[in-house]
C-alpha cells in the first residue's frame, strides 16, 4: 500500500508516473528493453529528452533566449558551477542573501573562487524569515546575485523577486514547479530534481544565452553551461532514467493544469496544516508569519520529550517522512506537487489526535 509521504527530497512522485514506468520497464517503447539500457544517443531517447525540454519549456514559459539544460552533480554541483561559470567576466564578487542552510552552502562554495558580499541575512533571528526587499542593497556592480527563494530545512519563503541591476540567480531546487515564474527576471534559475522535478540524479537550469561566456578560465569541463549547452546536456552520459522520468512527470504536470494549478493547491494545502499549527496549543510553527514555506512545513511540539512518539505513531498512521532536518529538529511536513490534499487531512487529523490524547 502507497503511504503518504512527506519526505524532503527524494521526494514522494506521482503514482500515475510510477505506474507508466512500470508498465514500460522491462519493453519500452516496443525496442525489448527498459529506457535505462538503450543509448542516450538513440532517436528514442532522443526524443525523450527534447520532449522533456518542450515540456518543462511550456510549464515555465520560458523564453527562447534560454538555455534549458539537464545536468549532474544535484543542485550542490550547480552552488560550484554558479562561481564557475559567471566570475569571469569583469567581476569577480558575488552578492547573497543568507536566509538558511542552504544559502549558506552556496555562499561557503562561491567563497572559494571570488569576494563574496552577503548583503543581508537572517540570522538574526534564527533564518526564522526571508530578510525584506527594503532592507538591503545590491552594490550593482556584482557579476551576479544569488539567492535561495525556499529554504527547505528552515522552511522560509521569500513572497517577493529581488530586483537587481546584475544577473539574478536563484537556486529553486525545492520551489520549482510550485508555481509561475517570471523567468525573464532571472539570469540563471536552477534545481535539484528530486522535489518537485523527478528522482535525485538530475537537476535542471536555466541559464540566459548572454551568460554562457563569462566562465573563469579552466573551468572544469563538466561545470561548464556553455559546454552542456553546445552539447543538448549530453556532452557526457547523462542519467537517462531520471530524465525519462521527470519527462513523464512534466506531462503529469501538464495534466493536472501546470503551475497554476500547482500554486492553488500548495496555497490550499499549507494552508490548511498553518491554519492547524496556529490554533493548537501543543504545536507551533517556527518561522514567522509571511515567511512560510508553501513546500516544506517544519513545526514543534511543545513538549520535545514526545518527538519520538509522535514519529512512531505518525509512521503508524502511514505518514511517512515527518522527522525535521537533523541540523534543526523538530518536525517537518514536505508538501510537493505529488502531496494530495488527502495527505495532509489525515496529517492535521492525525496531529489533532494525537493533541488531545498527549497534551
Ligand atoms: N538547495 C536546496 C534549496 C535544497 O533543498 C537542496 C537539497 N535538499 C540542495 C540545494 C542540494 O541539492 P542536491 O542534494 O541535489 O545537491
Amino acid at each position: 500500500m502507497r503511504k503518504f509521504n512527506f519526505c524532503a527530497g527524494p521526494a514522494a512522485l506521482p503514482q500515475p508516473v510510477l505506474e507508466q514506468a512500470q508498465r514500460e520497464l522491462l519493453d519500452w517503447q516496443g525496442l525489448g528493453c527498459s529506457v535505462m539500457e538503450v543509448s542516450h544517443r538513440s532517436p528514442e531517447f532522443v526524443e525523450v529528452a527534447e520532449r522533456a525540454e518542450q515540456d518543462l519549456r511550456d510549464l515555465l514559459s520560458v523564453p527562447s533566449n534560454y538555455k534549458v539544460l539537464f545536468l549532474q552533480g544535484g543542485a550542490t554541483g550547480q552552488f560550484s558551477a554558479v562561481p564557475w561559470n559567471l566570475l569571469g567576466a569583469g567581476s569577480s564578487k558575488a552578492e547573497f542573501i543568507h536566509s538558511g542552510s542552504w544559502a549558506a552552502k552556496a555562499i561557503k562554495e562561491a567563497r572559494r573562487y571570488g569576494e563574496v558580499n552577503v548583503v543581508a541575512s537572517s540570522e538574526d533571528r534564527n533564518f526564522s524569515y526571508a530578510p525584506a526587499a527594503d532592507s538591503w542593497q545590491s552594490s550593482g556592480d556584482a557579476a551576479y546575485f544569488h539567492y535561495t527563494p525556499n529554504e527547505t530545512i528552515g522552511g522560509v519563503e521569500f513572497g517577493y523577486v529581488p530586483e537587481v541591476e546584475c544577473p539574478l540567480v536563484a537556486d529553486m531546487s525545492s520551489t520549482i514547479l510550485s508555481q509561475p515564474i517570471e523567468v525573464e527576471k532571472f539570469g540563471v534559475i536552477y534545481a535539484g530534481a528530486q522535489k518537485n522535478i523527478g528522482p535525485s540524479g538530475i537537476a535542471v537550469a536555466l541559464i540566459r544565452d548572454d551568460l554562457l561566456d563569462r566562465s573563469l578560465e579552466n573551468i572544469p569541463r563538466s561545470l561548464s553551461w556553455k559546454v552542456a549547452a553546445e552539447a543538448g546536456s549530453m556532452d557526457n552520459t547523462p542519467p537517462t532514467f531520471a530524465w525519462y522520468l521527470s519527462g513523464l512527470v512534466f506531462q503529469w504536470l501538464k495534466g493536472q493544469g501546470g503551475v497554476d494549478a500547482m500554486a492553488k493547491q500548495a496555497d490550499a494545502k499549507s494552508k490548511m496544516l498553518y491554519d492547524f499549527l496556529d490554533s493548537s496549543d501543543f504545536f507551533s510553527s517556527p518561522v514567522e508569519e509571511g515567511s512560510r514555506s508553501r513546500m516544506n512545513v517544519p513545526f514543534v511540539l511543545a513538549d520535545d520529550r514526545l518527538d519520538k512518539q509522535f514519529l512512531i505513531e505518525s509512521e503508524e498512521a502511514g505518514l511517512l517522512s515527518l522527522k525535521g532536518h537533523r541540523s534543526v529538529g523538530g518536525m517537518r511536513a514536505s508538501l510537493y506537487n505529488a502531496v494530495p490534499m488527502e495527505a495532509v487531512e489525515a496529517l492535521v487529523a492525525f496531529m489533532a489526535d494525537f493533541e488531545a490524547r498527549k497534551a
